[in-house]
This record gives C-alpha cells, sequence and structure tokens, in this order.
C-alpha cells in the first residue's frame, strides 16, 4: 500500500485528513463517545479488504473467494464471545443504529410496545425518538430519571411495565452518568413476561473490562457500537442468547444490510484481541478514575453534575446555575479548543436545540495517557471559560500545552 497515493491523487481530501488530524491533535476532545483506534485498526481498516463482497455468513456465503474473509468473521467472533460471554455474536451491523434496528426486527413486530429510556433524559434516537425509524415503527413508551436523585428510578419502570405491557424493555443510554442495574432491569422484564434488551453502546469498553458490571448474563439481547469506549473501528454489534440467534442473523443479512464490511470486522477482531490485554482494564480503570477527579474539581468550582456525580466515563454538567447555556458554553469551550457538547438535563426548560447543560467525557484524553492530575488542570481550563475568570486566549494557550505533552498517538497505540 503506497501511503502517499491519497496526496496524489486527491490533494484536496488529504489536505482536509491533514487538517482534521491537526484539529484531532491541538485540541481537548471531550465528546463521551469518541475516542482514538489503534493504529493496528486503521490498518486494517484501510486494507484489502475492502474490495471483498461477501454476503452471507462464515462458510455459507453467496461469493466465492471467502476463504480467508471466513476466518477473519470467524475469529473476530470468537474473540467478541471471549470478551463478552455471549452465547451469540453477530459482527456485521455497519453501526450501533443498525444493530438496534437489526434487533428490533429480531424481536418485535411492527407496532409493538416498547419501554425505553427518555432521550431528553438521556436516551438515544433510536429509542424511539419521532424523526428515528425506531419511533415510526414501534410503539415506545419512556422512563425518565428520578426527580428525587436523577438517576432510574426501577420502581417507575415497573409501574410503566404494568401499565403499558411492552413487549420489550430496554436499558442503556448515551448520557447517563451512573451504573444501570441490569439484574434490576431483568426481573421486572420478567415479571411482566416483557423481552429484555441493553443497547451498551456507550459502556461497552467498561463492560469488557468489568469496571461496569455486564449486560450479557441478563439480556435476551446486547447491542453496541465497536467505537466508542471499545476503542475500535466505527461499527455495530449485537450479542445474545443462543436462542435468538437464528432471527437476528437473519434480520440482519438479508433482513436490513447487504454484503459485511469485512474491512470494519477485521479492524473489530484487532480491537477485541486488543480489549483482551491485561492493559485495556488499566486503561478502562483511569478512564473511571479521571471521570471522577474531573467531576470532584467541576463541582470543586461549583458546576452542578447532574445525580451529583458519575462512576462510568462521563458526567453531565447543569449550567443553570452559571446562568450560561449549554449551546454557549459548547462554543465558548470551542473557542478555547475544548470540544464538549450541549446537552439537555432532566426537565430542561430551555429545549433540545439550546439545553441547560454539557455532556463531559474522558475515554479520548484518558487514550492520550492523561491522568488525574491532568484532569485538575482540565477542570480548571473549562470553569476559567465559563465562568470568564481568565482571558480565553490564555486559556486557548494552556490547551495547546496539555496537547504537546500528551499526544494523540504518543502512547505508542
Ligand atoms: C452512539 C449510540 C448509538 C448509535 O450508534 P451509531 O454508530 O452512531 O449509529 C446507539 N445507541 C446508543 C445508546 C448510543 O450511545
Amino acid at each position: 500500500m503506497n501511503s502517499a497515493a491519497i496526496e496524489t491523487v486527491d490533494p484536496e481530501i488529504a489536505g482536509m485528513i491533514s487538517n482534521e488530524a491537526l484539529r484531532q491533535e491541538s485540541g481537548l476532545e471531550l465528546i463521551a463517545s469518541e475516542n482514538t483506534a489503534s493504529c493496528a485498526v486503521m490498518e486494517a481498516q484501510g486494507s484489502v479488504l475492502t474490495n471483498k463482497y461477501a454476503e452471507g455468513y462464515p462458510a455459507k456465503r453467496y461469493y466465492g473467494g471467502c476463504l480467508h474473509v471466513d476466518k477473519i468473521e470467524s475469529l473476530a467472533i470468537e474473540r467478541a464471545m471471549q470478551l463478552f460471554g455471549a452465547e451469540y455474536v453477530n459482527v456485521q451491523p455497519h453501526s450501533g443504529s443498525g444493530a438496534n434496528m437489526g434487533a428490533y426486527f429480531a424481536m418485535l413486530k411492527p407496532g409493538d410496545t416498547v419501554l425505553a429510556m427518555d432521550l431528553s433524559h438521556g436516551g438515544h434516537l433510536t429509542h424511539g425518538s419521532d424523526v428515528s425509524f425506531s419511533g415510526r415503527l414501534f410503539d415506545f413508551v419512556h422512563y425518565g430519571l428520578s426527580g428525587k436523585n436523577e438517576t432510574i428510578d426501577l420502581d417507575e419502570v415497573e409501574s410503566l411495565a404494568k401499565k403499558n405491557r411492552p413487549a420489550l424493555i430496554l436499558a442503556g443510554a448515551s448520557a447517563y452518568p451512573r451504573q444501570i442495574d441490569f439484574k434490576g432491569f431483568a426481573s421486572v422484564a420478567e415479571k411482566y413476561n416483557a423481552l429484555f434488551m441493553v443497547d451498551m453502546a456507550h459502556i461497552a469498553g467498561l463492560v469488557a473490562a468489568g469496571v461496569h458490571p455486564s449486560p450479557v448474563p441478563w439480556a435476551d439481547v446486547v447491542t453496541s457500537t465497536t467505537h466508542k469506549t471499545l476503542r475500535g473501528p466505527r461499527g455495530g454489534l449485537i450479542l445474545s442468547k443462543a436462542k435468538h440467534a437464528a432471527k437476528i442473523r437473519s434480520q440482519v443479512f438479508p433482513g436490513i444490510q447487504g454484503g459485511p464490511m469485512m474491512h470494519i470486522i477485521a479492524a473489530k477482531a484487532v480491537a477485541f484481541k486488543e480489549a483482551l490485554e491485561p492493559s485495556f482494564k488499566e486503561y478502562q480503570k483511569q478512564v473511571v478514575a479521571n471521570a471522577s477527579a474531573l467531576a470532584d474539581e467541576l463541582q470543586k468550582r461549583e458546576v452542578r453534575l447532574v445525580s451529583g456525580g458519575t462512576d462510568n466515563h462521563l458526567m453531565l454538567a447543569d449550567l443553570t446555575g452559571k446562568g450560561i447555556s449549554g449551546k454557549d458554553a459548547e462554543e465558548m469551550l470551542g473557542t478555547a479548543g475544548i470540544t464538549v457538547n450541549k446537552n439537555s438535563v432532566p426537565n430542561d426548560p430551555l429545549g433540545p436545540v439550546v439545553t441547560s447543560g454539557i455532556r463531559i467525557g474522558t475515554p479520548l484524553l484518558t487514550s492520550r495517557g492523561m491522568k488525574t492530575s491532568e484532569m485538575k488542570e482540565v477542570a480548571a481550563c473549562i470553569c476559567d471559560v465559563l465562568d470568564k475568570s481568565c482571558d480565553i486566549n490564555s486559556v486557548a494557550g494552556r490547551v495547546k500545552d496539555l496537547c504537546r505533552q500528551f499526544p494523540l498517538y504518543g502512547t505508542g497505540r
């Protein structure tokens, strides 16, 4: 492979890629769903495997020439099984949203009732939003965070299950800073004869490393992305009990997808291998320790955190007390080279476009090698911007210094 090919063939795109590399290198990336895939993962993604059509599954393909890709997909499945202890694994979903679509189609009929977390309380678009296929095809009912301590209230989940008799109960979120009690959810699902599904897109890396309880023993089906805390290529994953395997297989292909992306599946296999290493466990422990340290520092500077803190990789800052909207905070921090996303807080008076909060996550900074002492400086930079207690250019300078000390690929991955 000629790595300079793109510069000759398409200098315009090559230039834009270099600019993006520079942007990633020189800013503090606190978007909770982002991470840095290793060079090995990216090499697999950029390989000749992109040339191969392999509709079907290992040893049952609709195309010839699949001997090598069959081995690749089988190894990816084997490693994912080992990593998560699942009875069945499907590595073909192109994305987290596609994994959810495949799982819903396997478990539900159009019009069925599903109980899931409200988007404005931390759920995901594919958990029944009107603008997503999920909300158009199924009848979603939503639980939120309890008014009391801003966590999921299983009593509320149970009373909604009792009232609505959902065919499926879904746990999992995009912006929830606490551990989720999968066992508790499973017992509600069992009591009301509902299937139980978990979307662990955000926390898959934590689960793989054992720093968050695993949903796999409790759920009928578990979906995930592979690119968030799991730190693999952009893609999706489905795990399930053996009894659901046939339906999931046929709903992923030919149900909703055509040919699998073999280059991405190879990259998933590489990421699963990395996640099986002891160093991955250390990494995930550090992600959680960093989130906890960052949360403490922000609270010292009077940032209110939803639920009062975090026990995973992310936190939700409610900026109402600071008199700044989520949208303005995102912009101000962006000027200093700190990237976060605006996020609704429970019962947000400002709506989903402006919002009253921001979501902050530590997976990517931790991949750069930052530890709890750096989190102090990160929190100071964030608060100096929000409180306007320092000139924004001086904060931008401190951000640049921190980034220089911790290169994006400085840890030798
Ligand atoms: C990110 C996410 C998804 C969607 O993943 P894509 O790969 O962006 O489609 C689904 N569910 C949850 C909970 C997520 O956080």
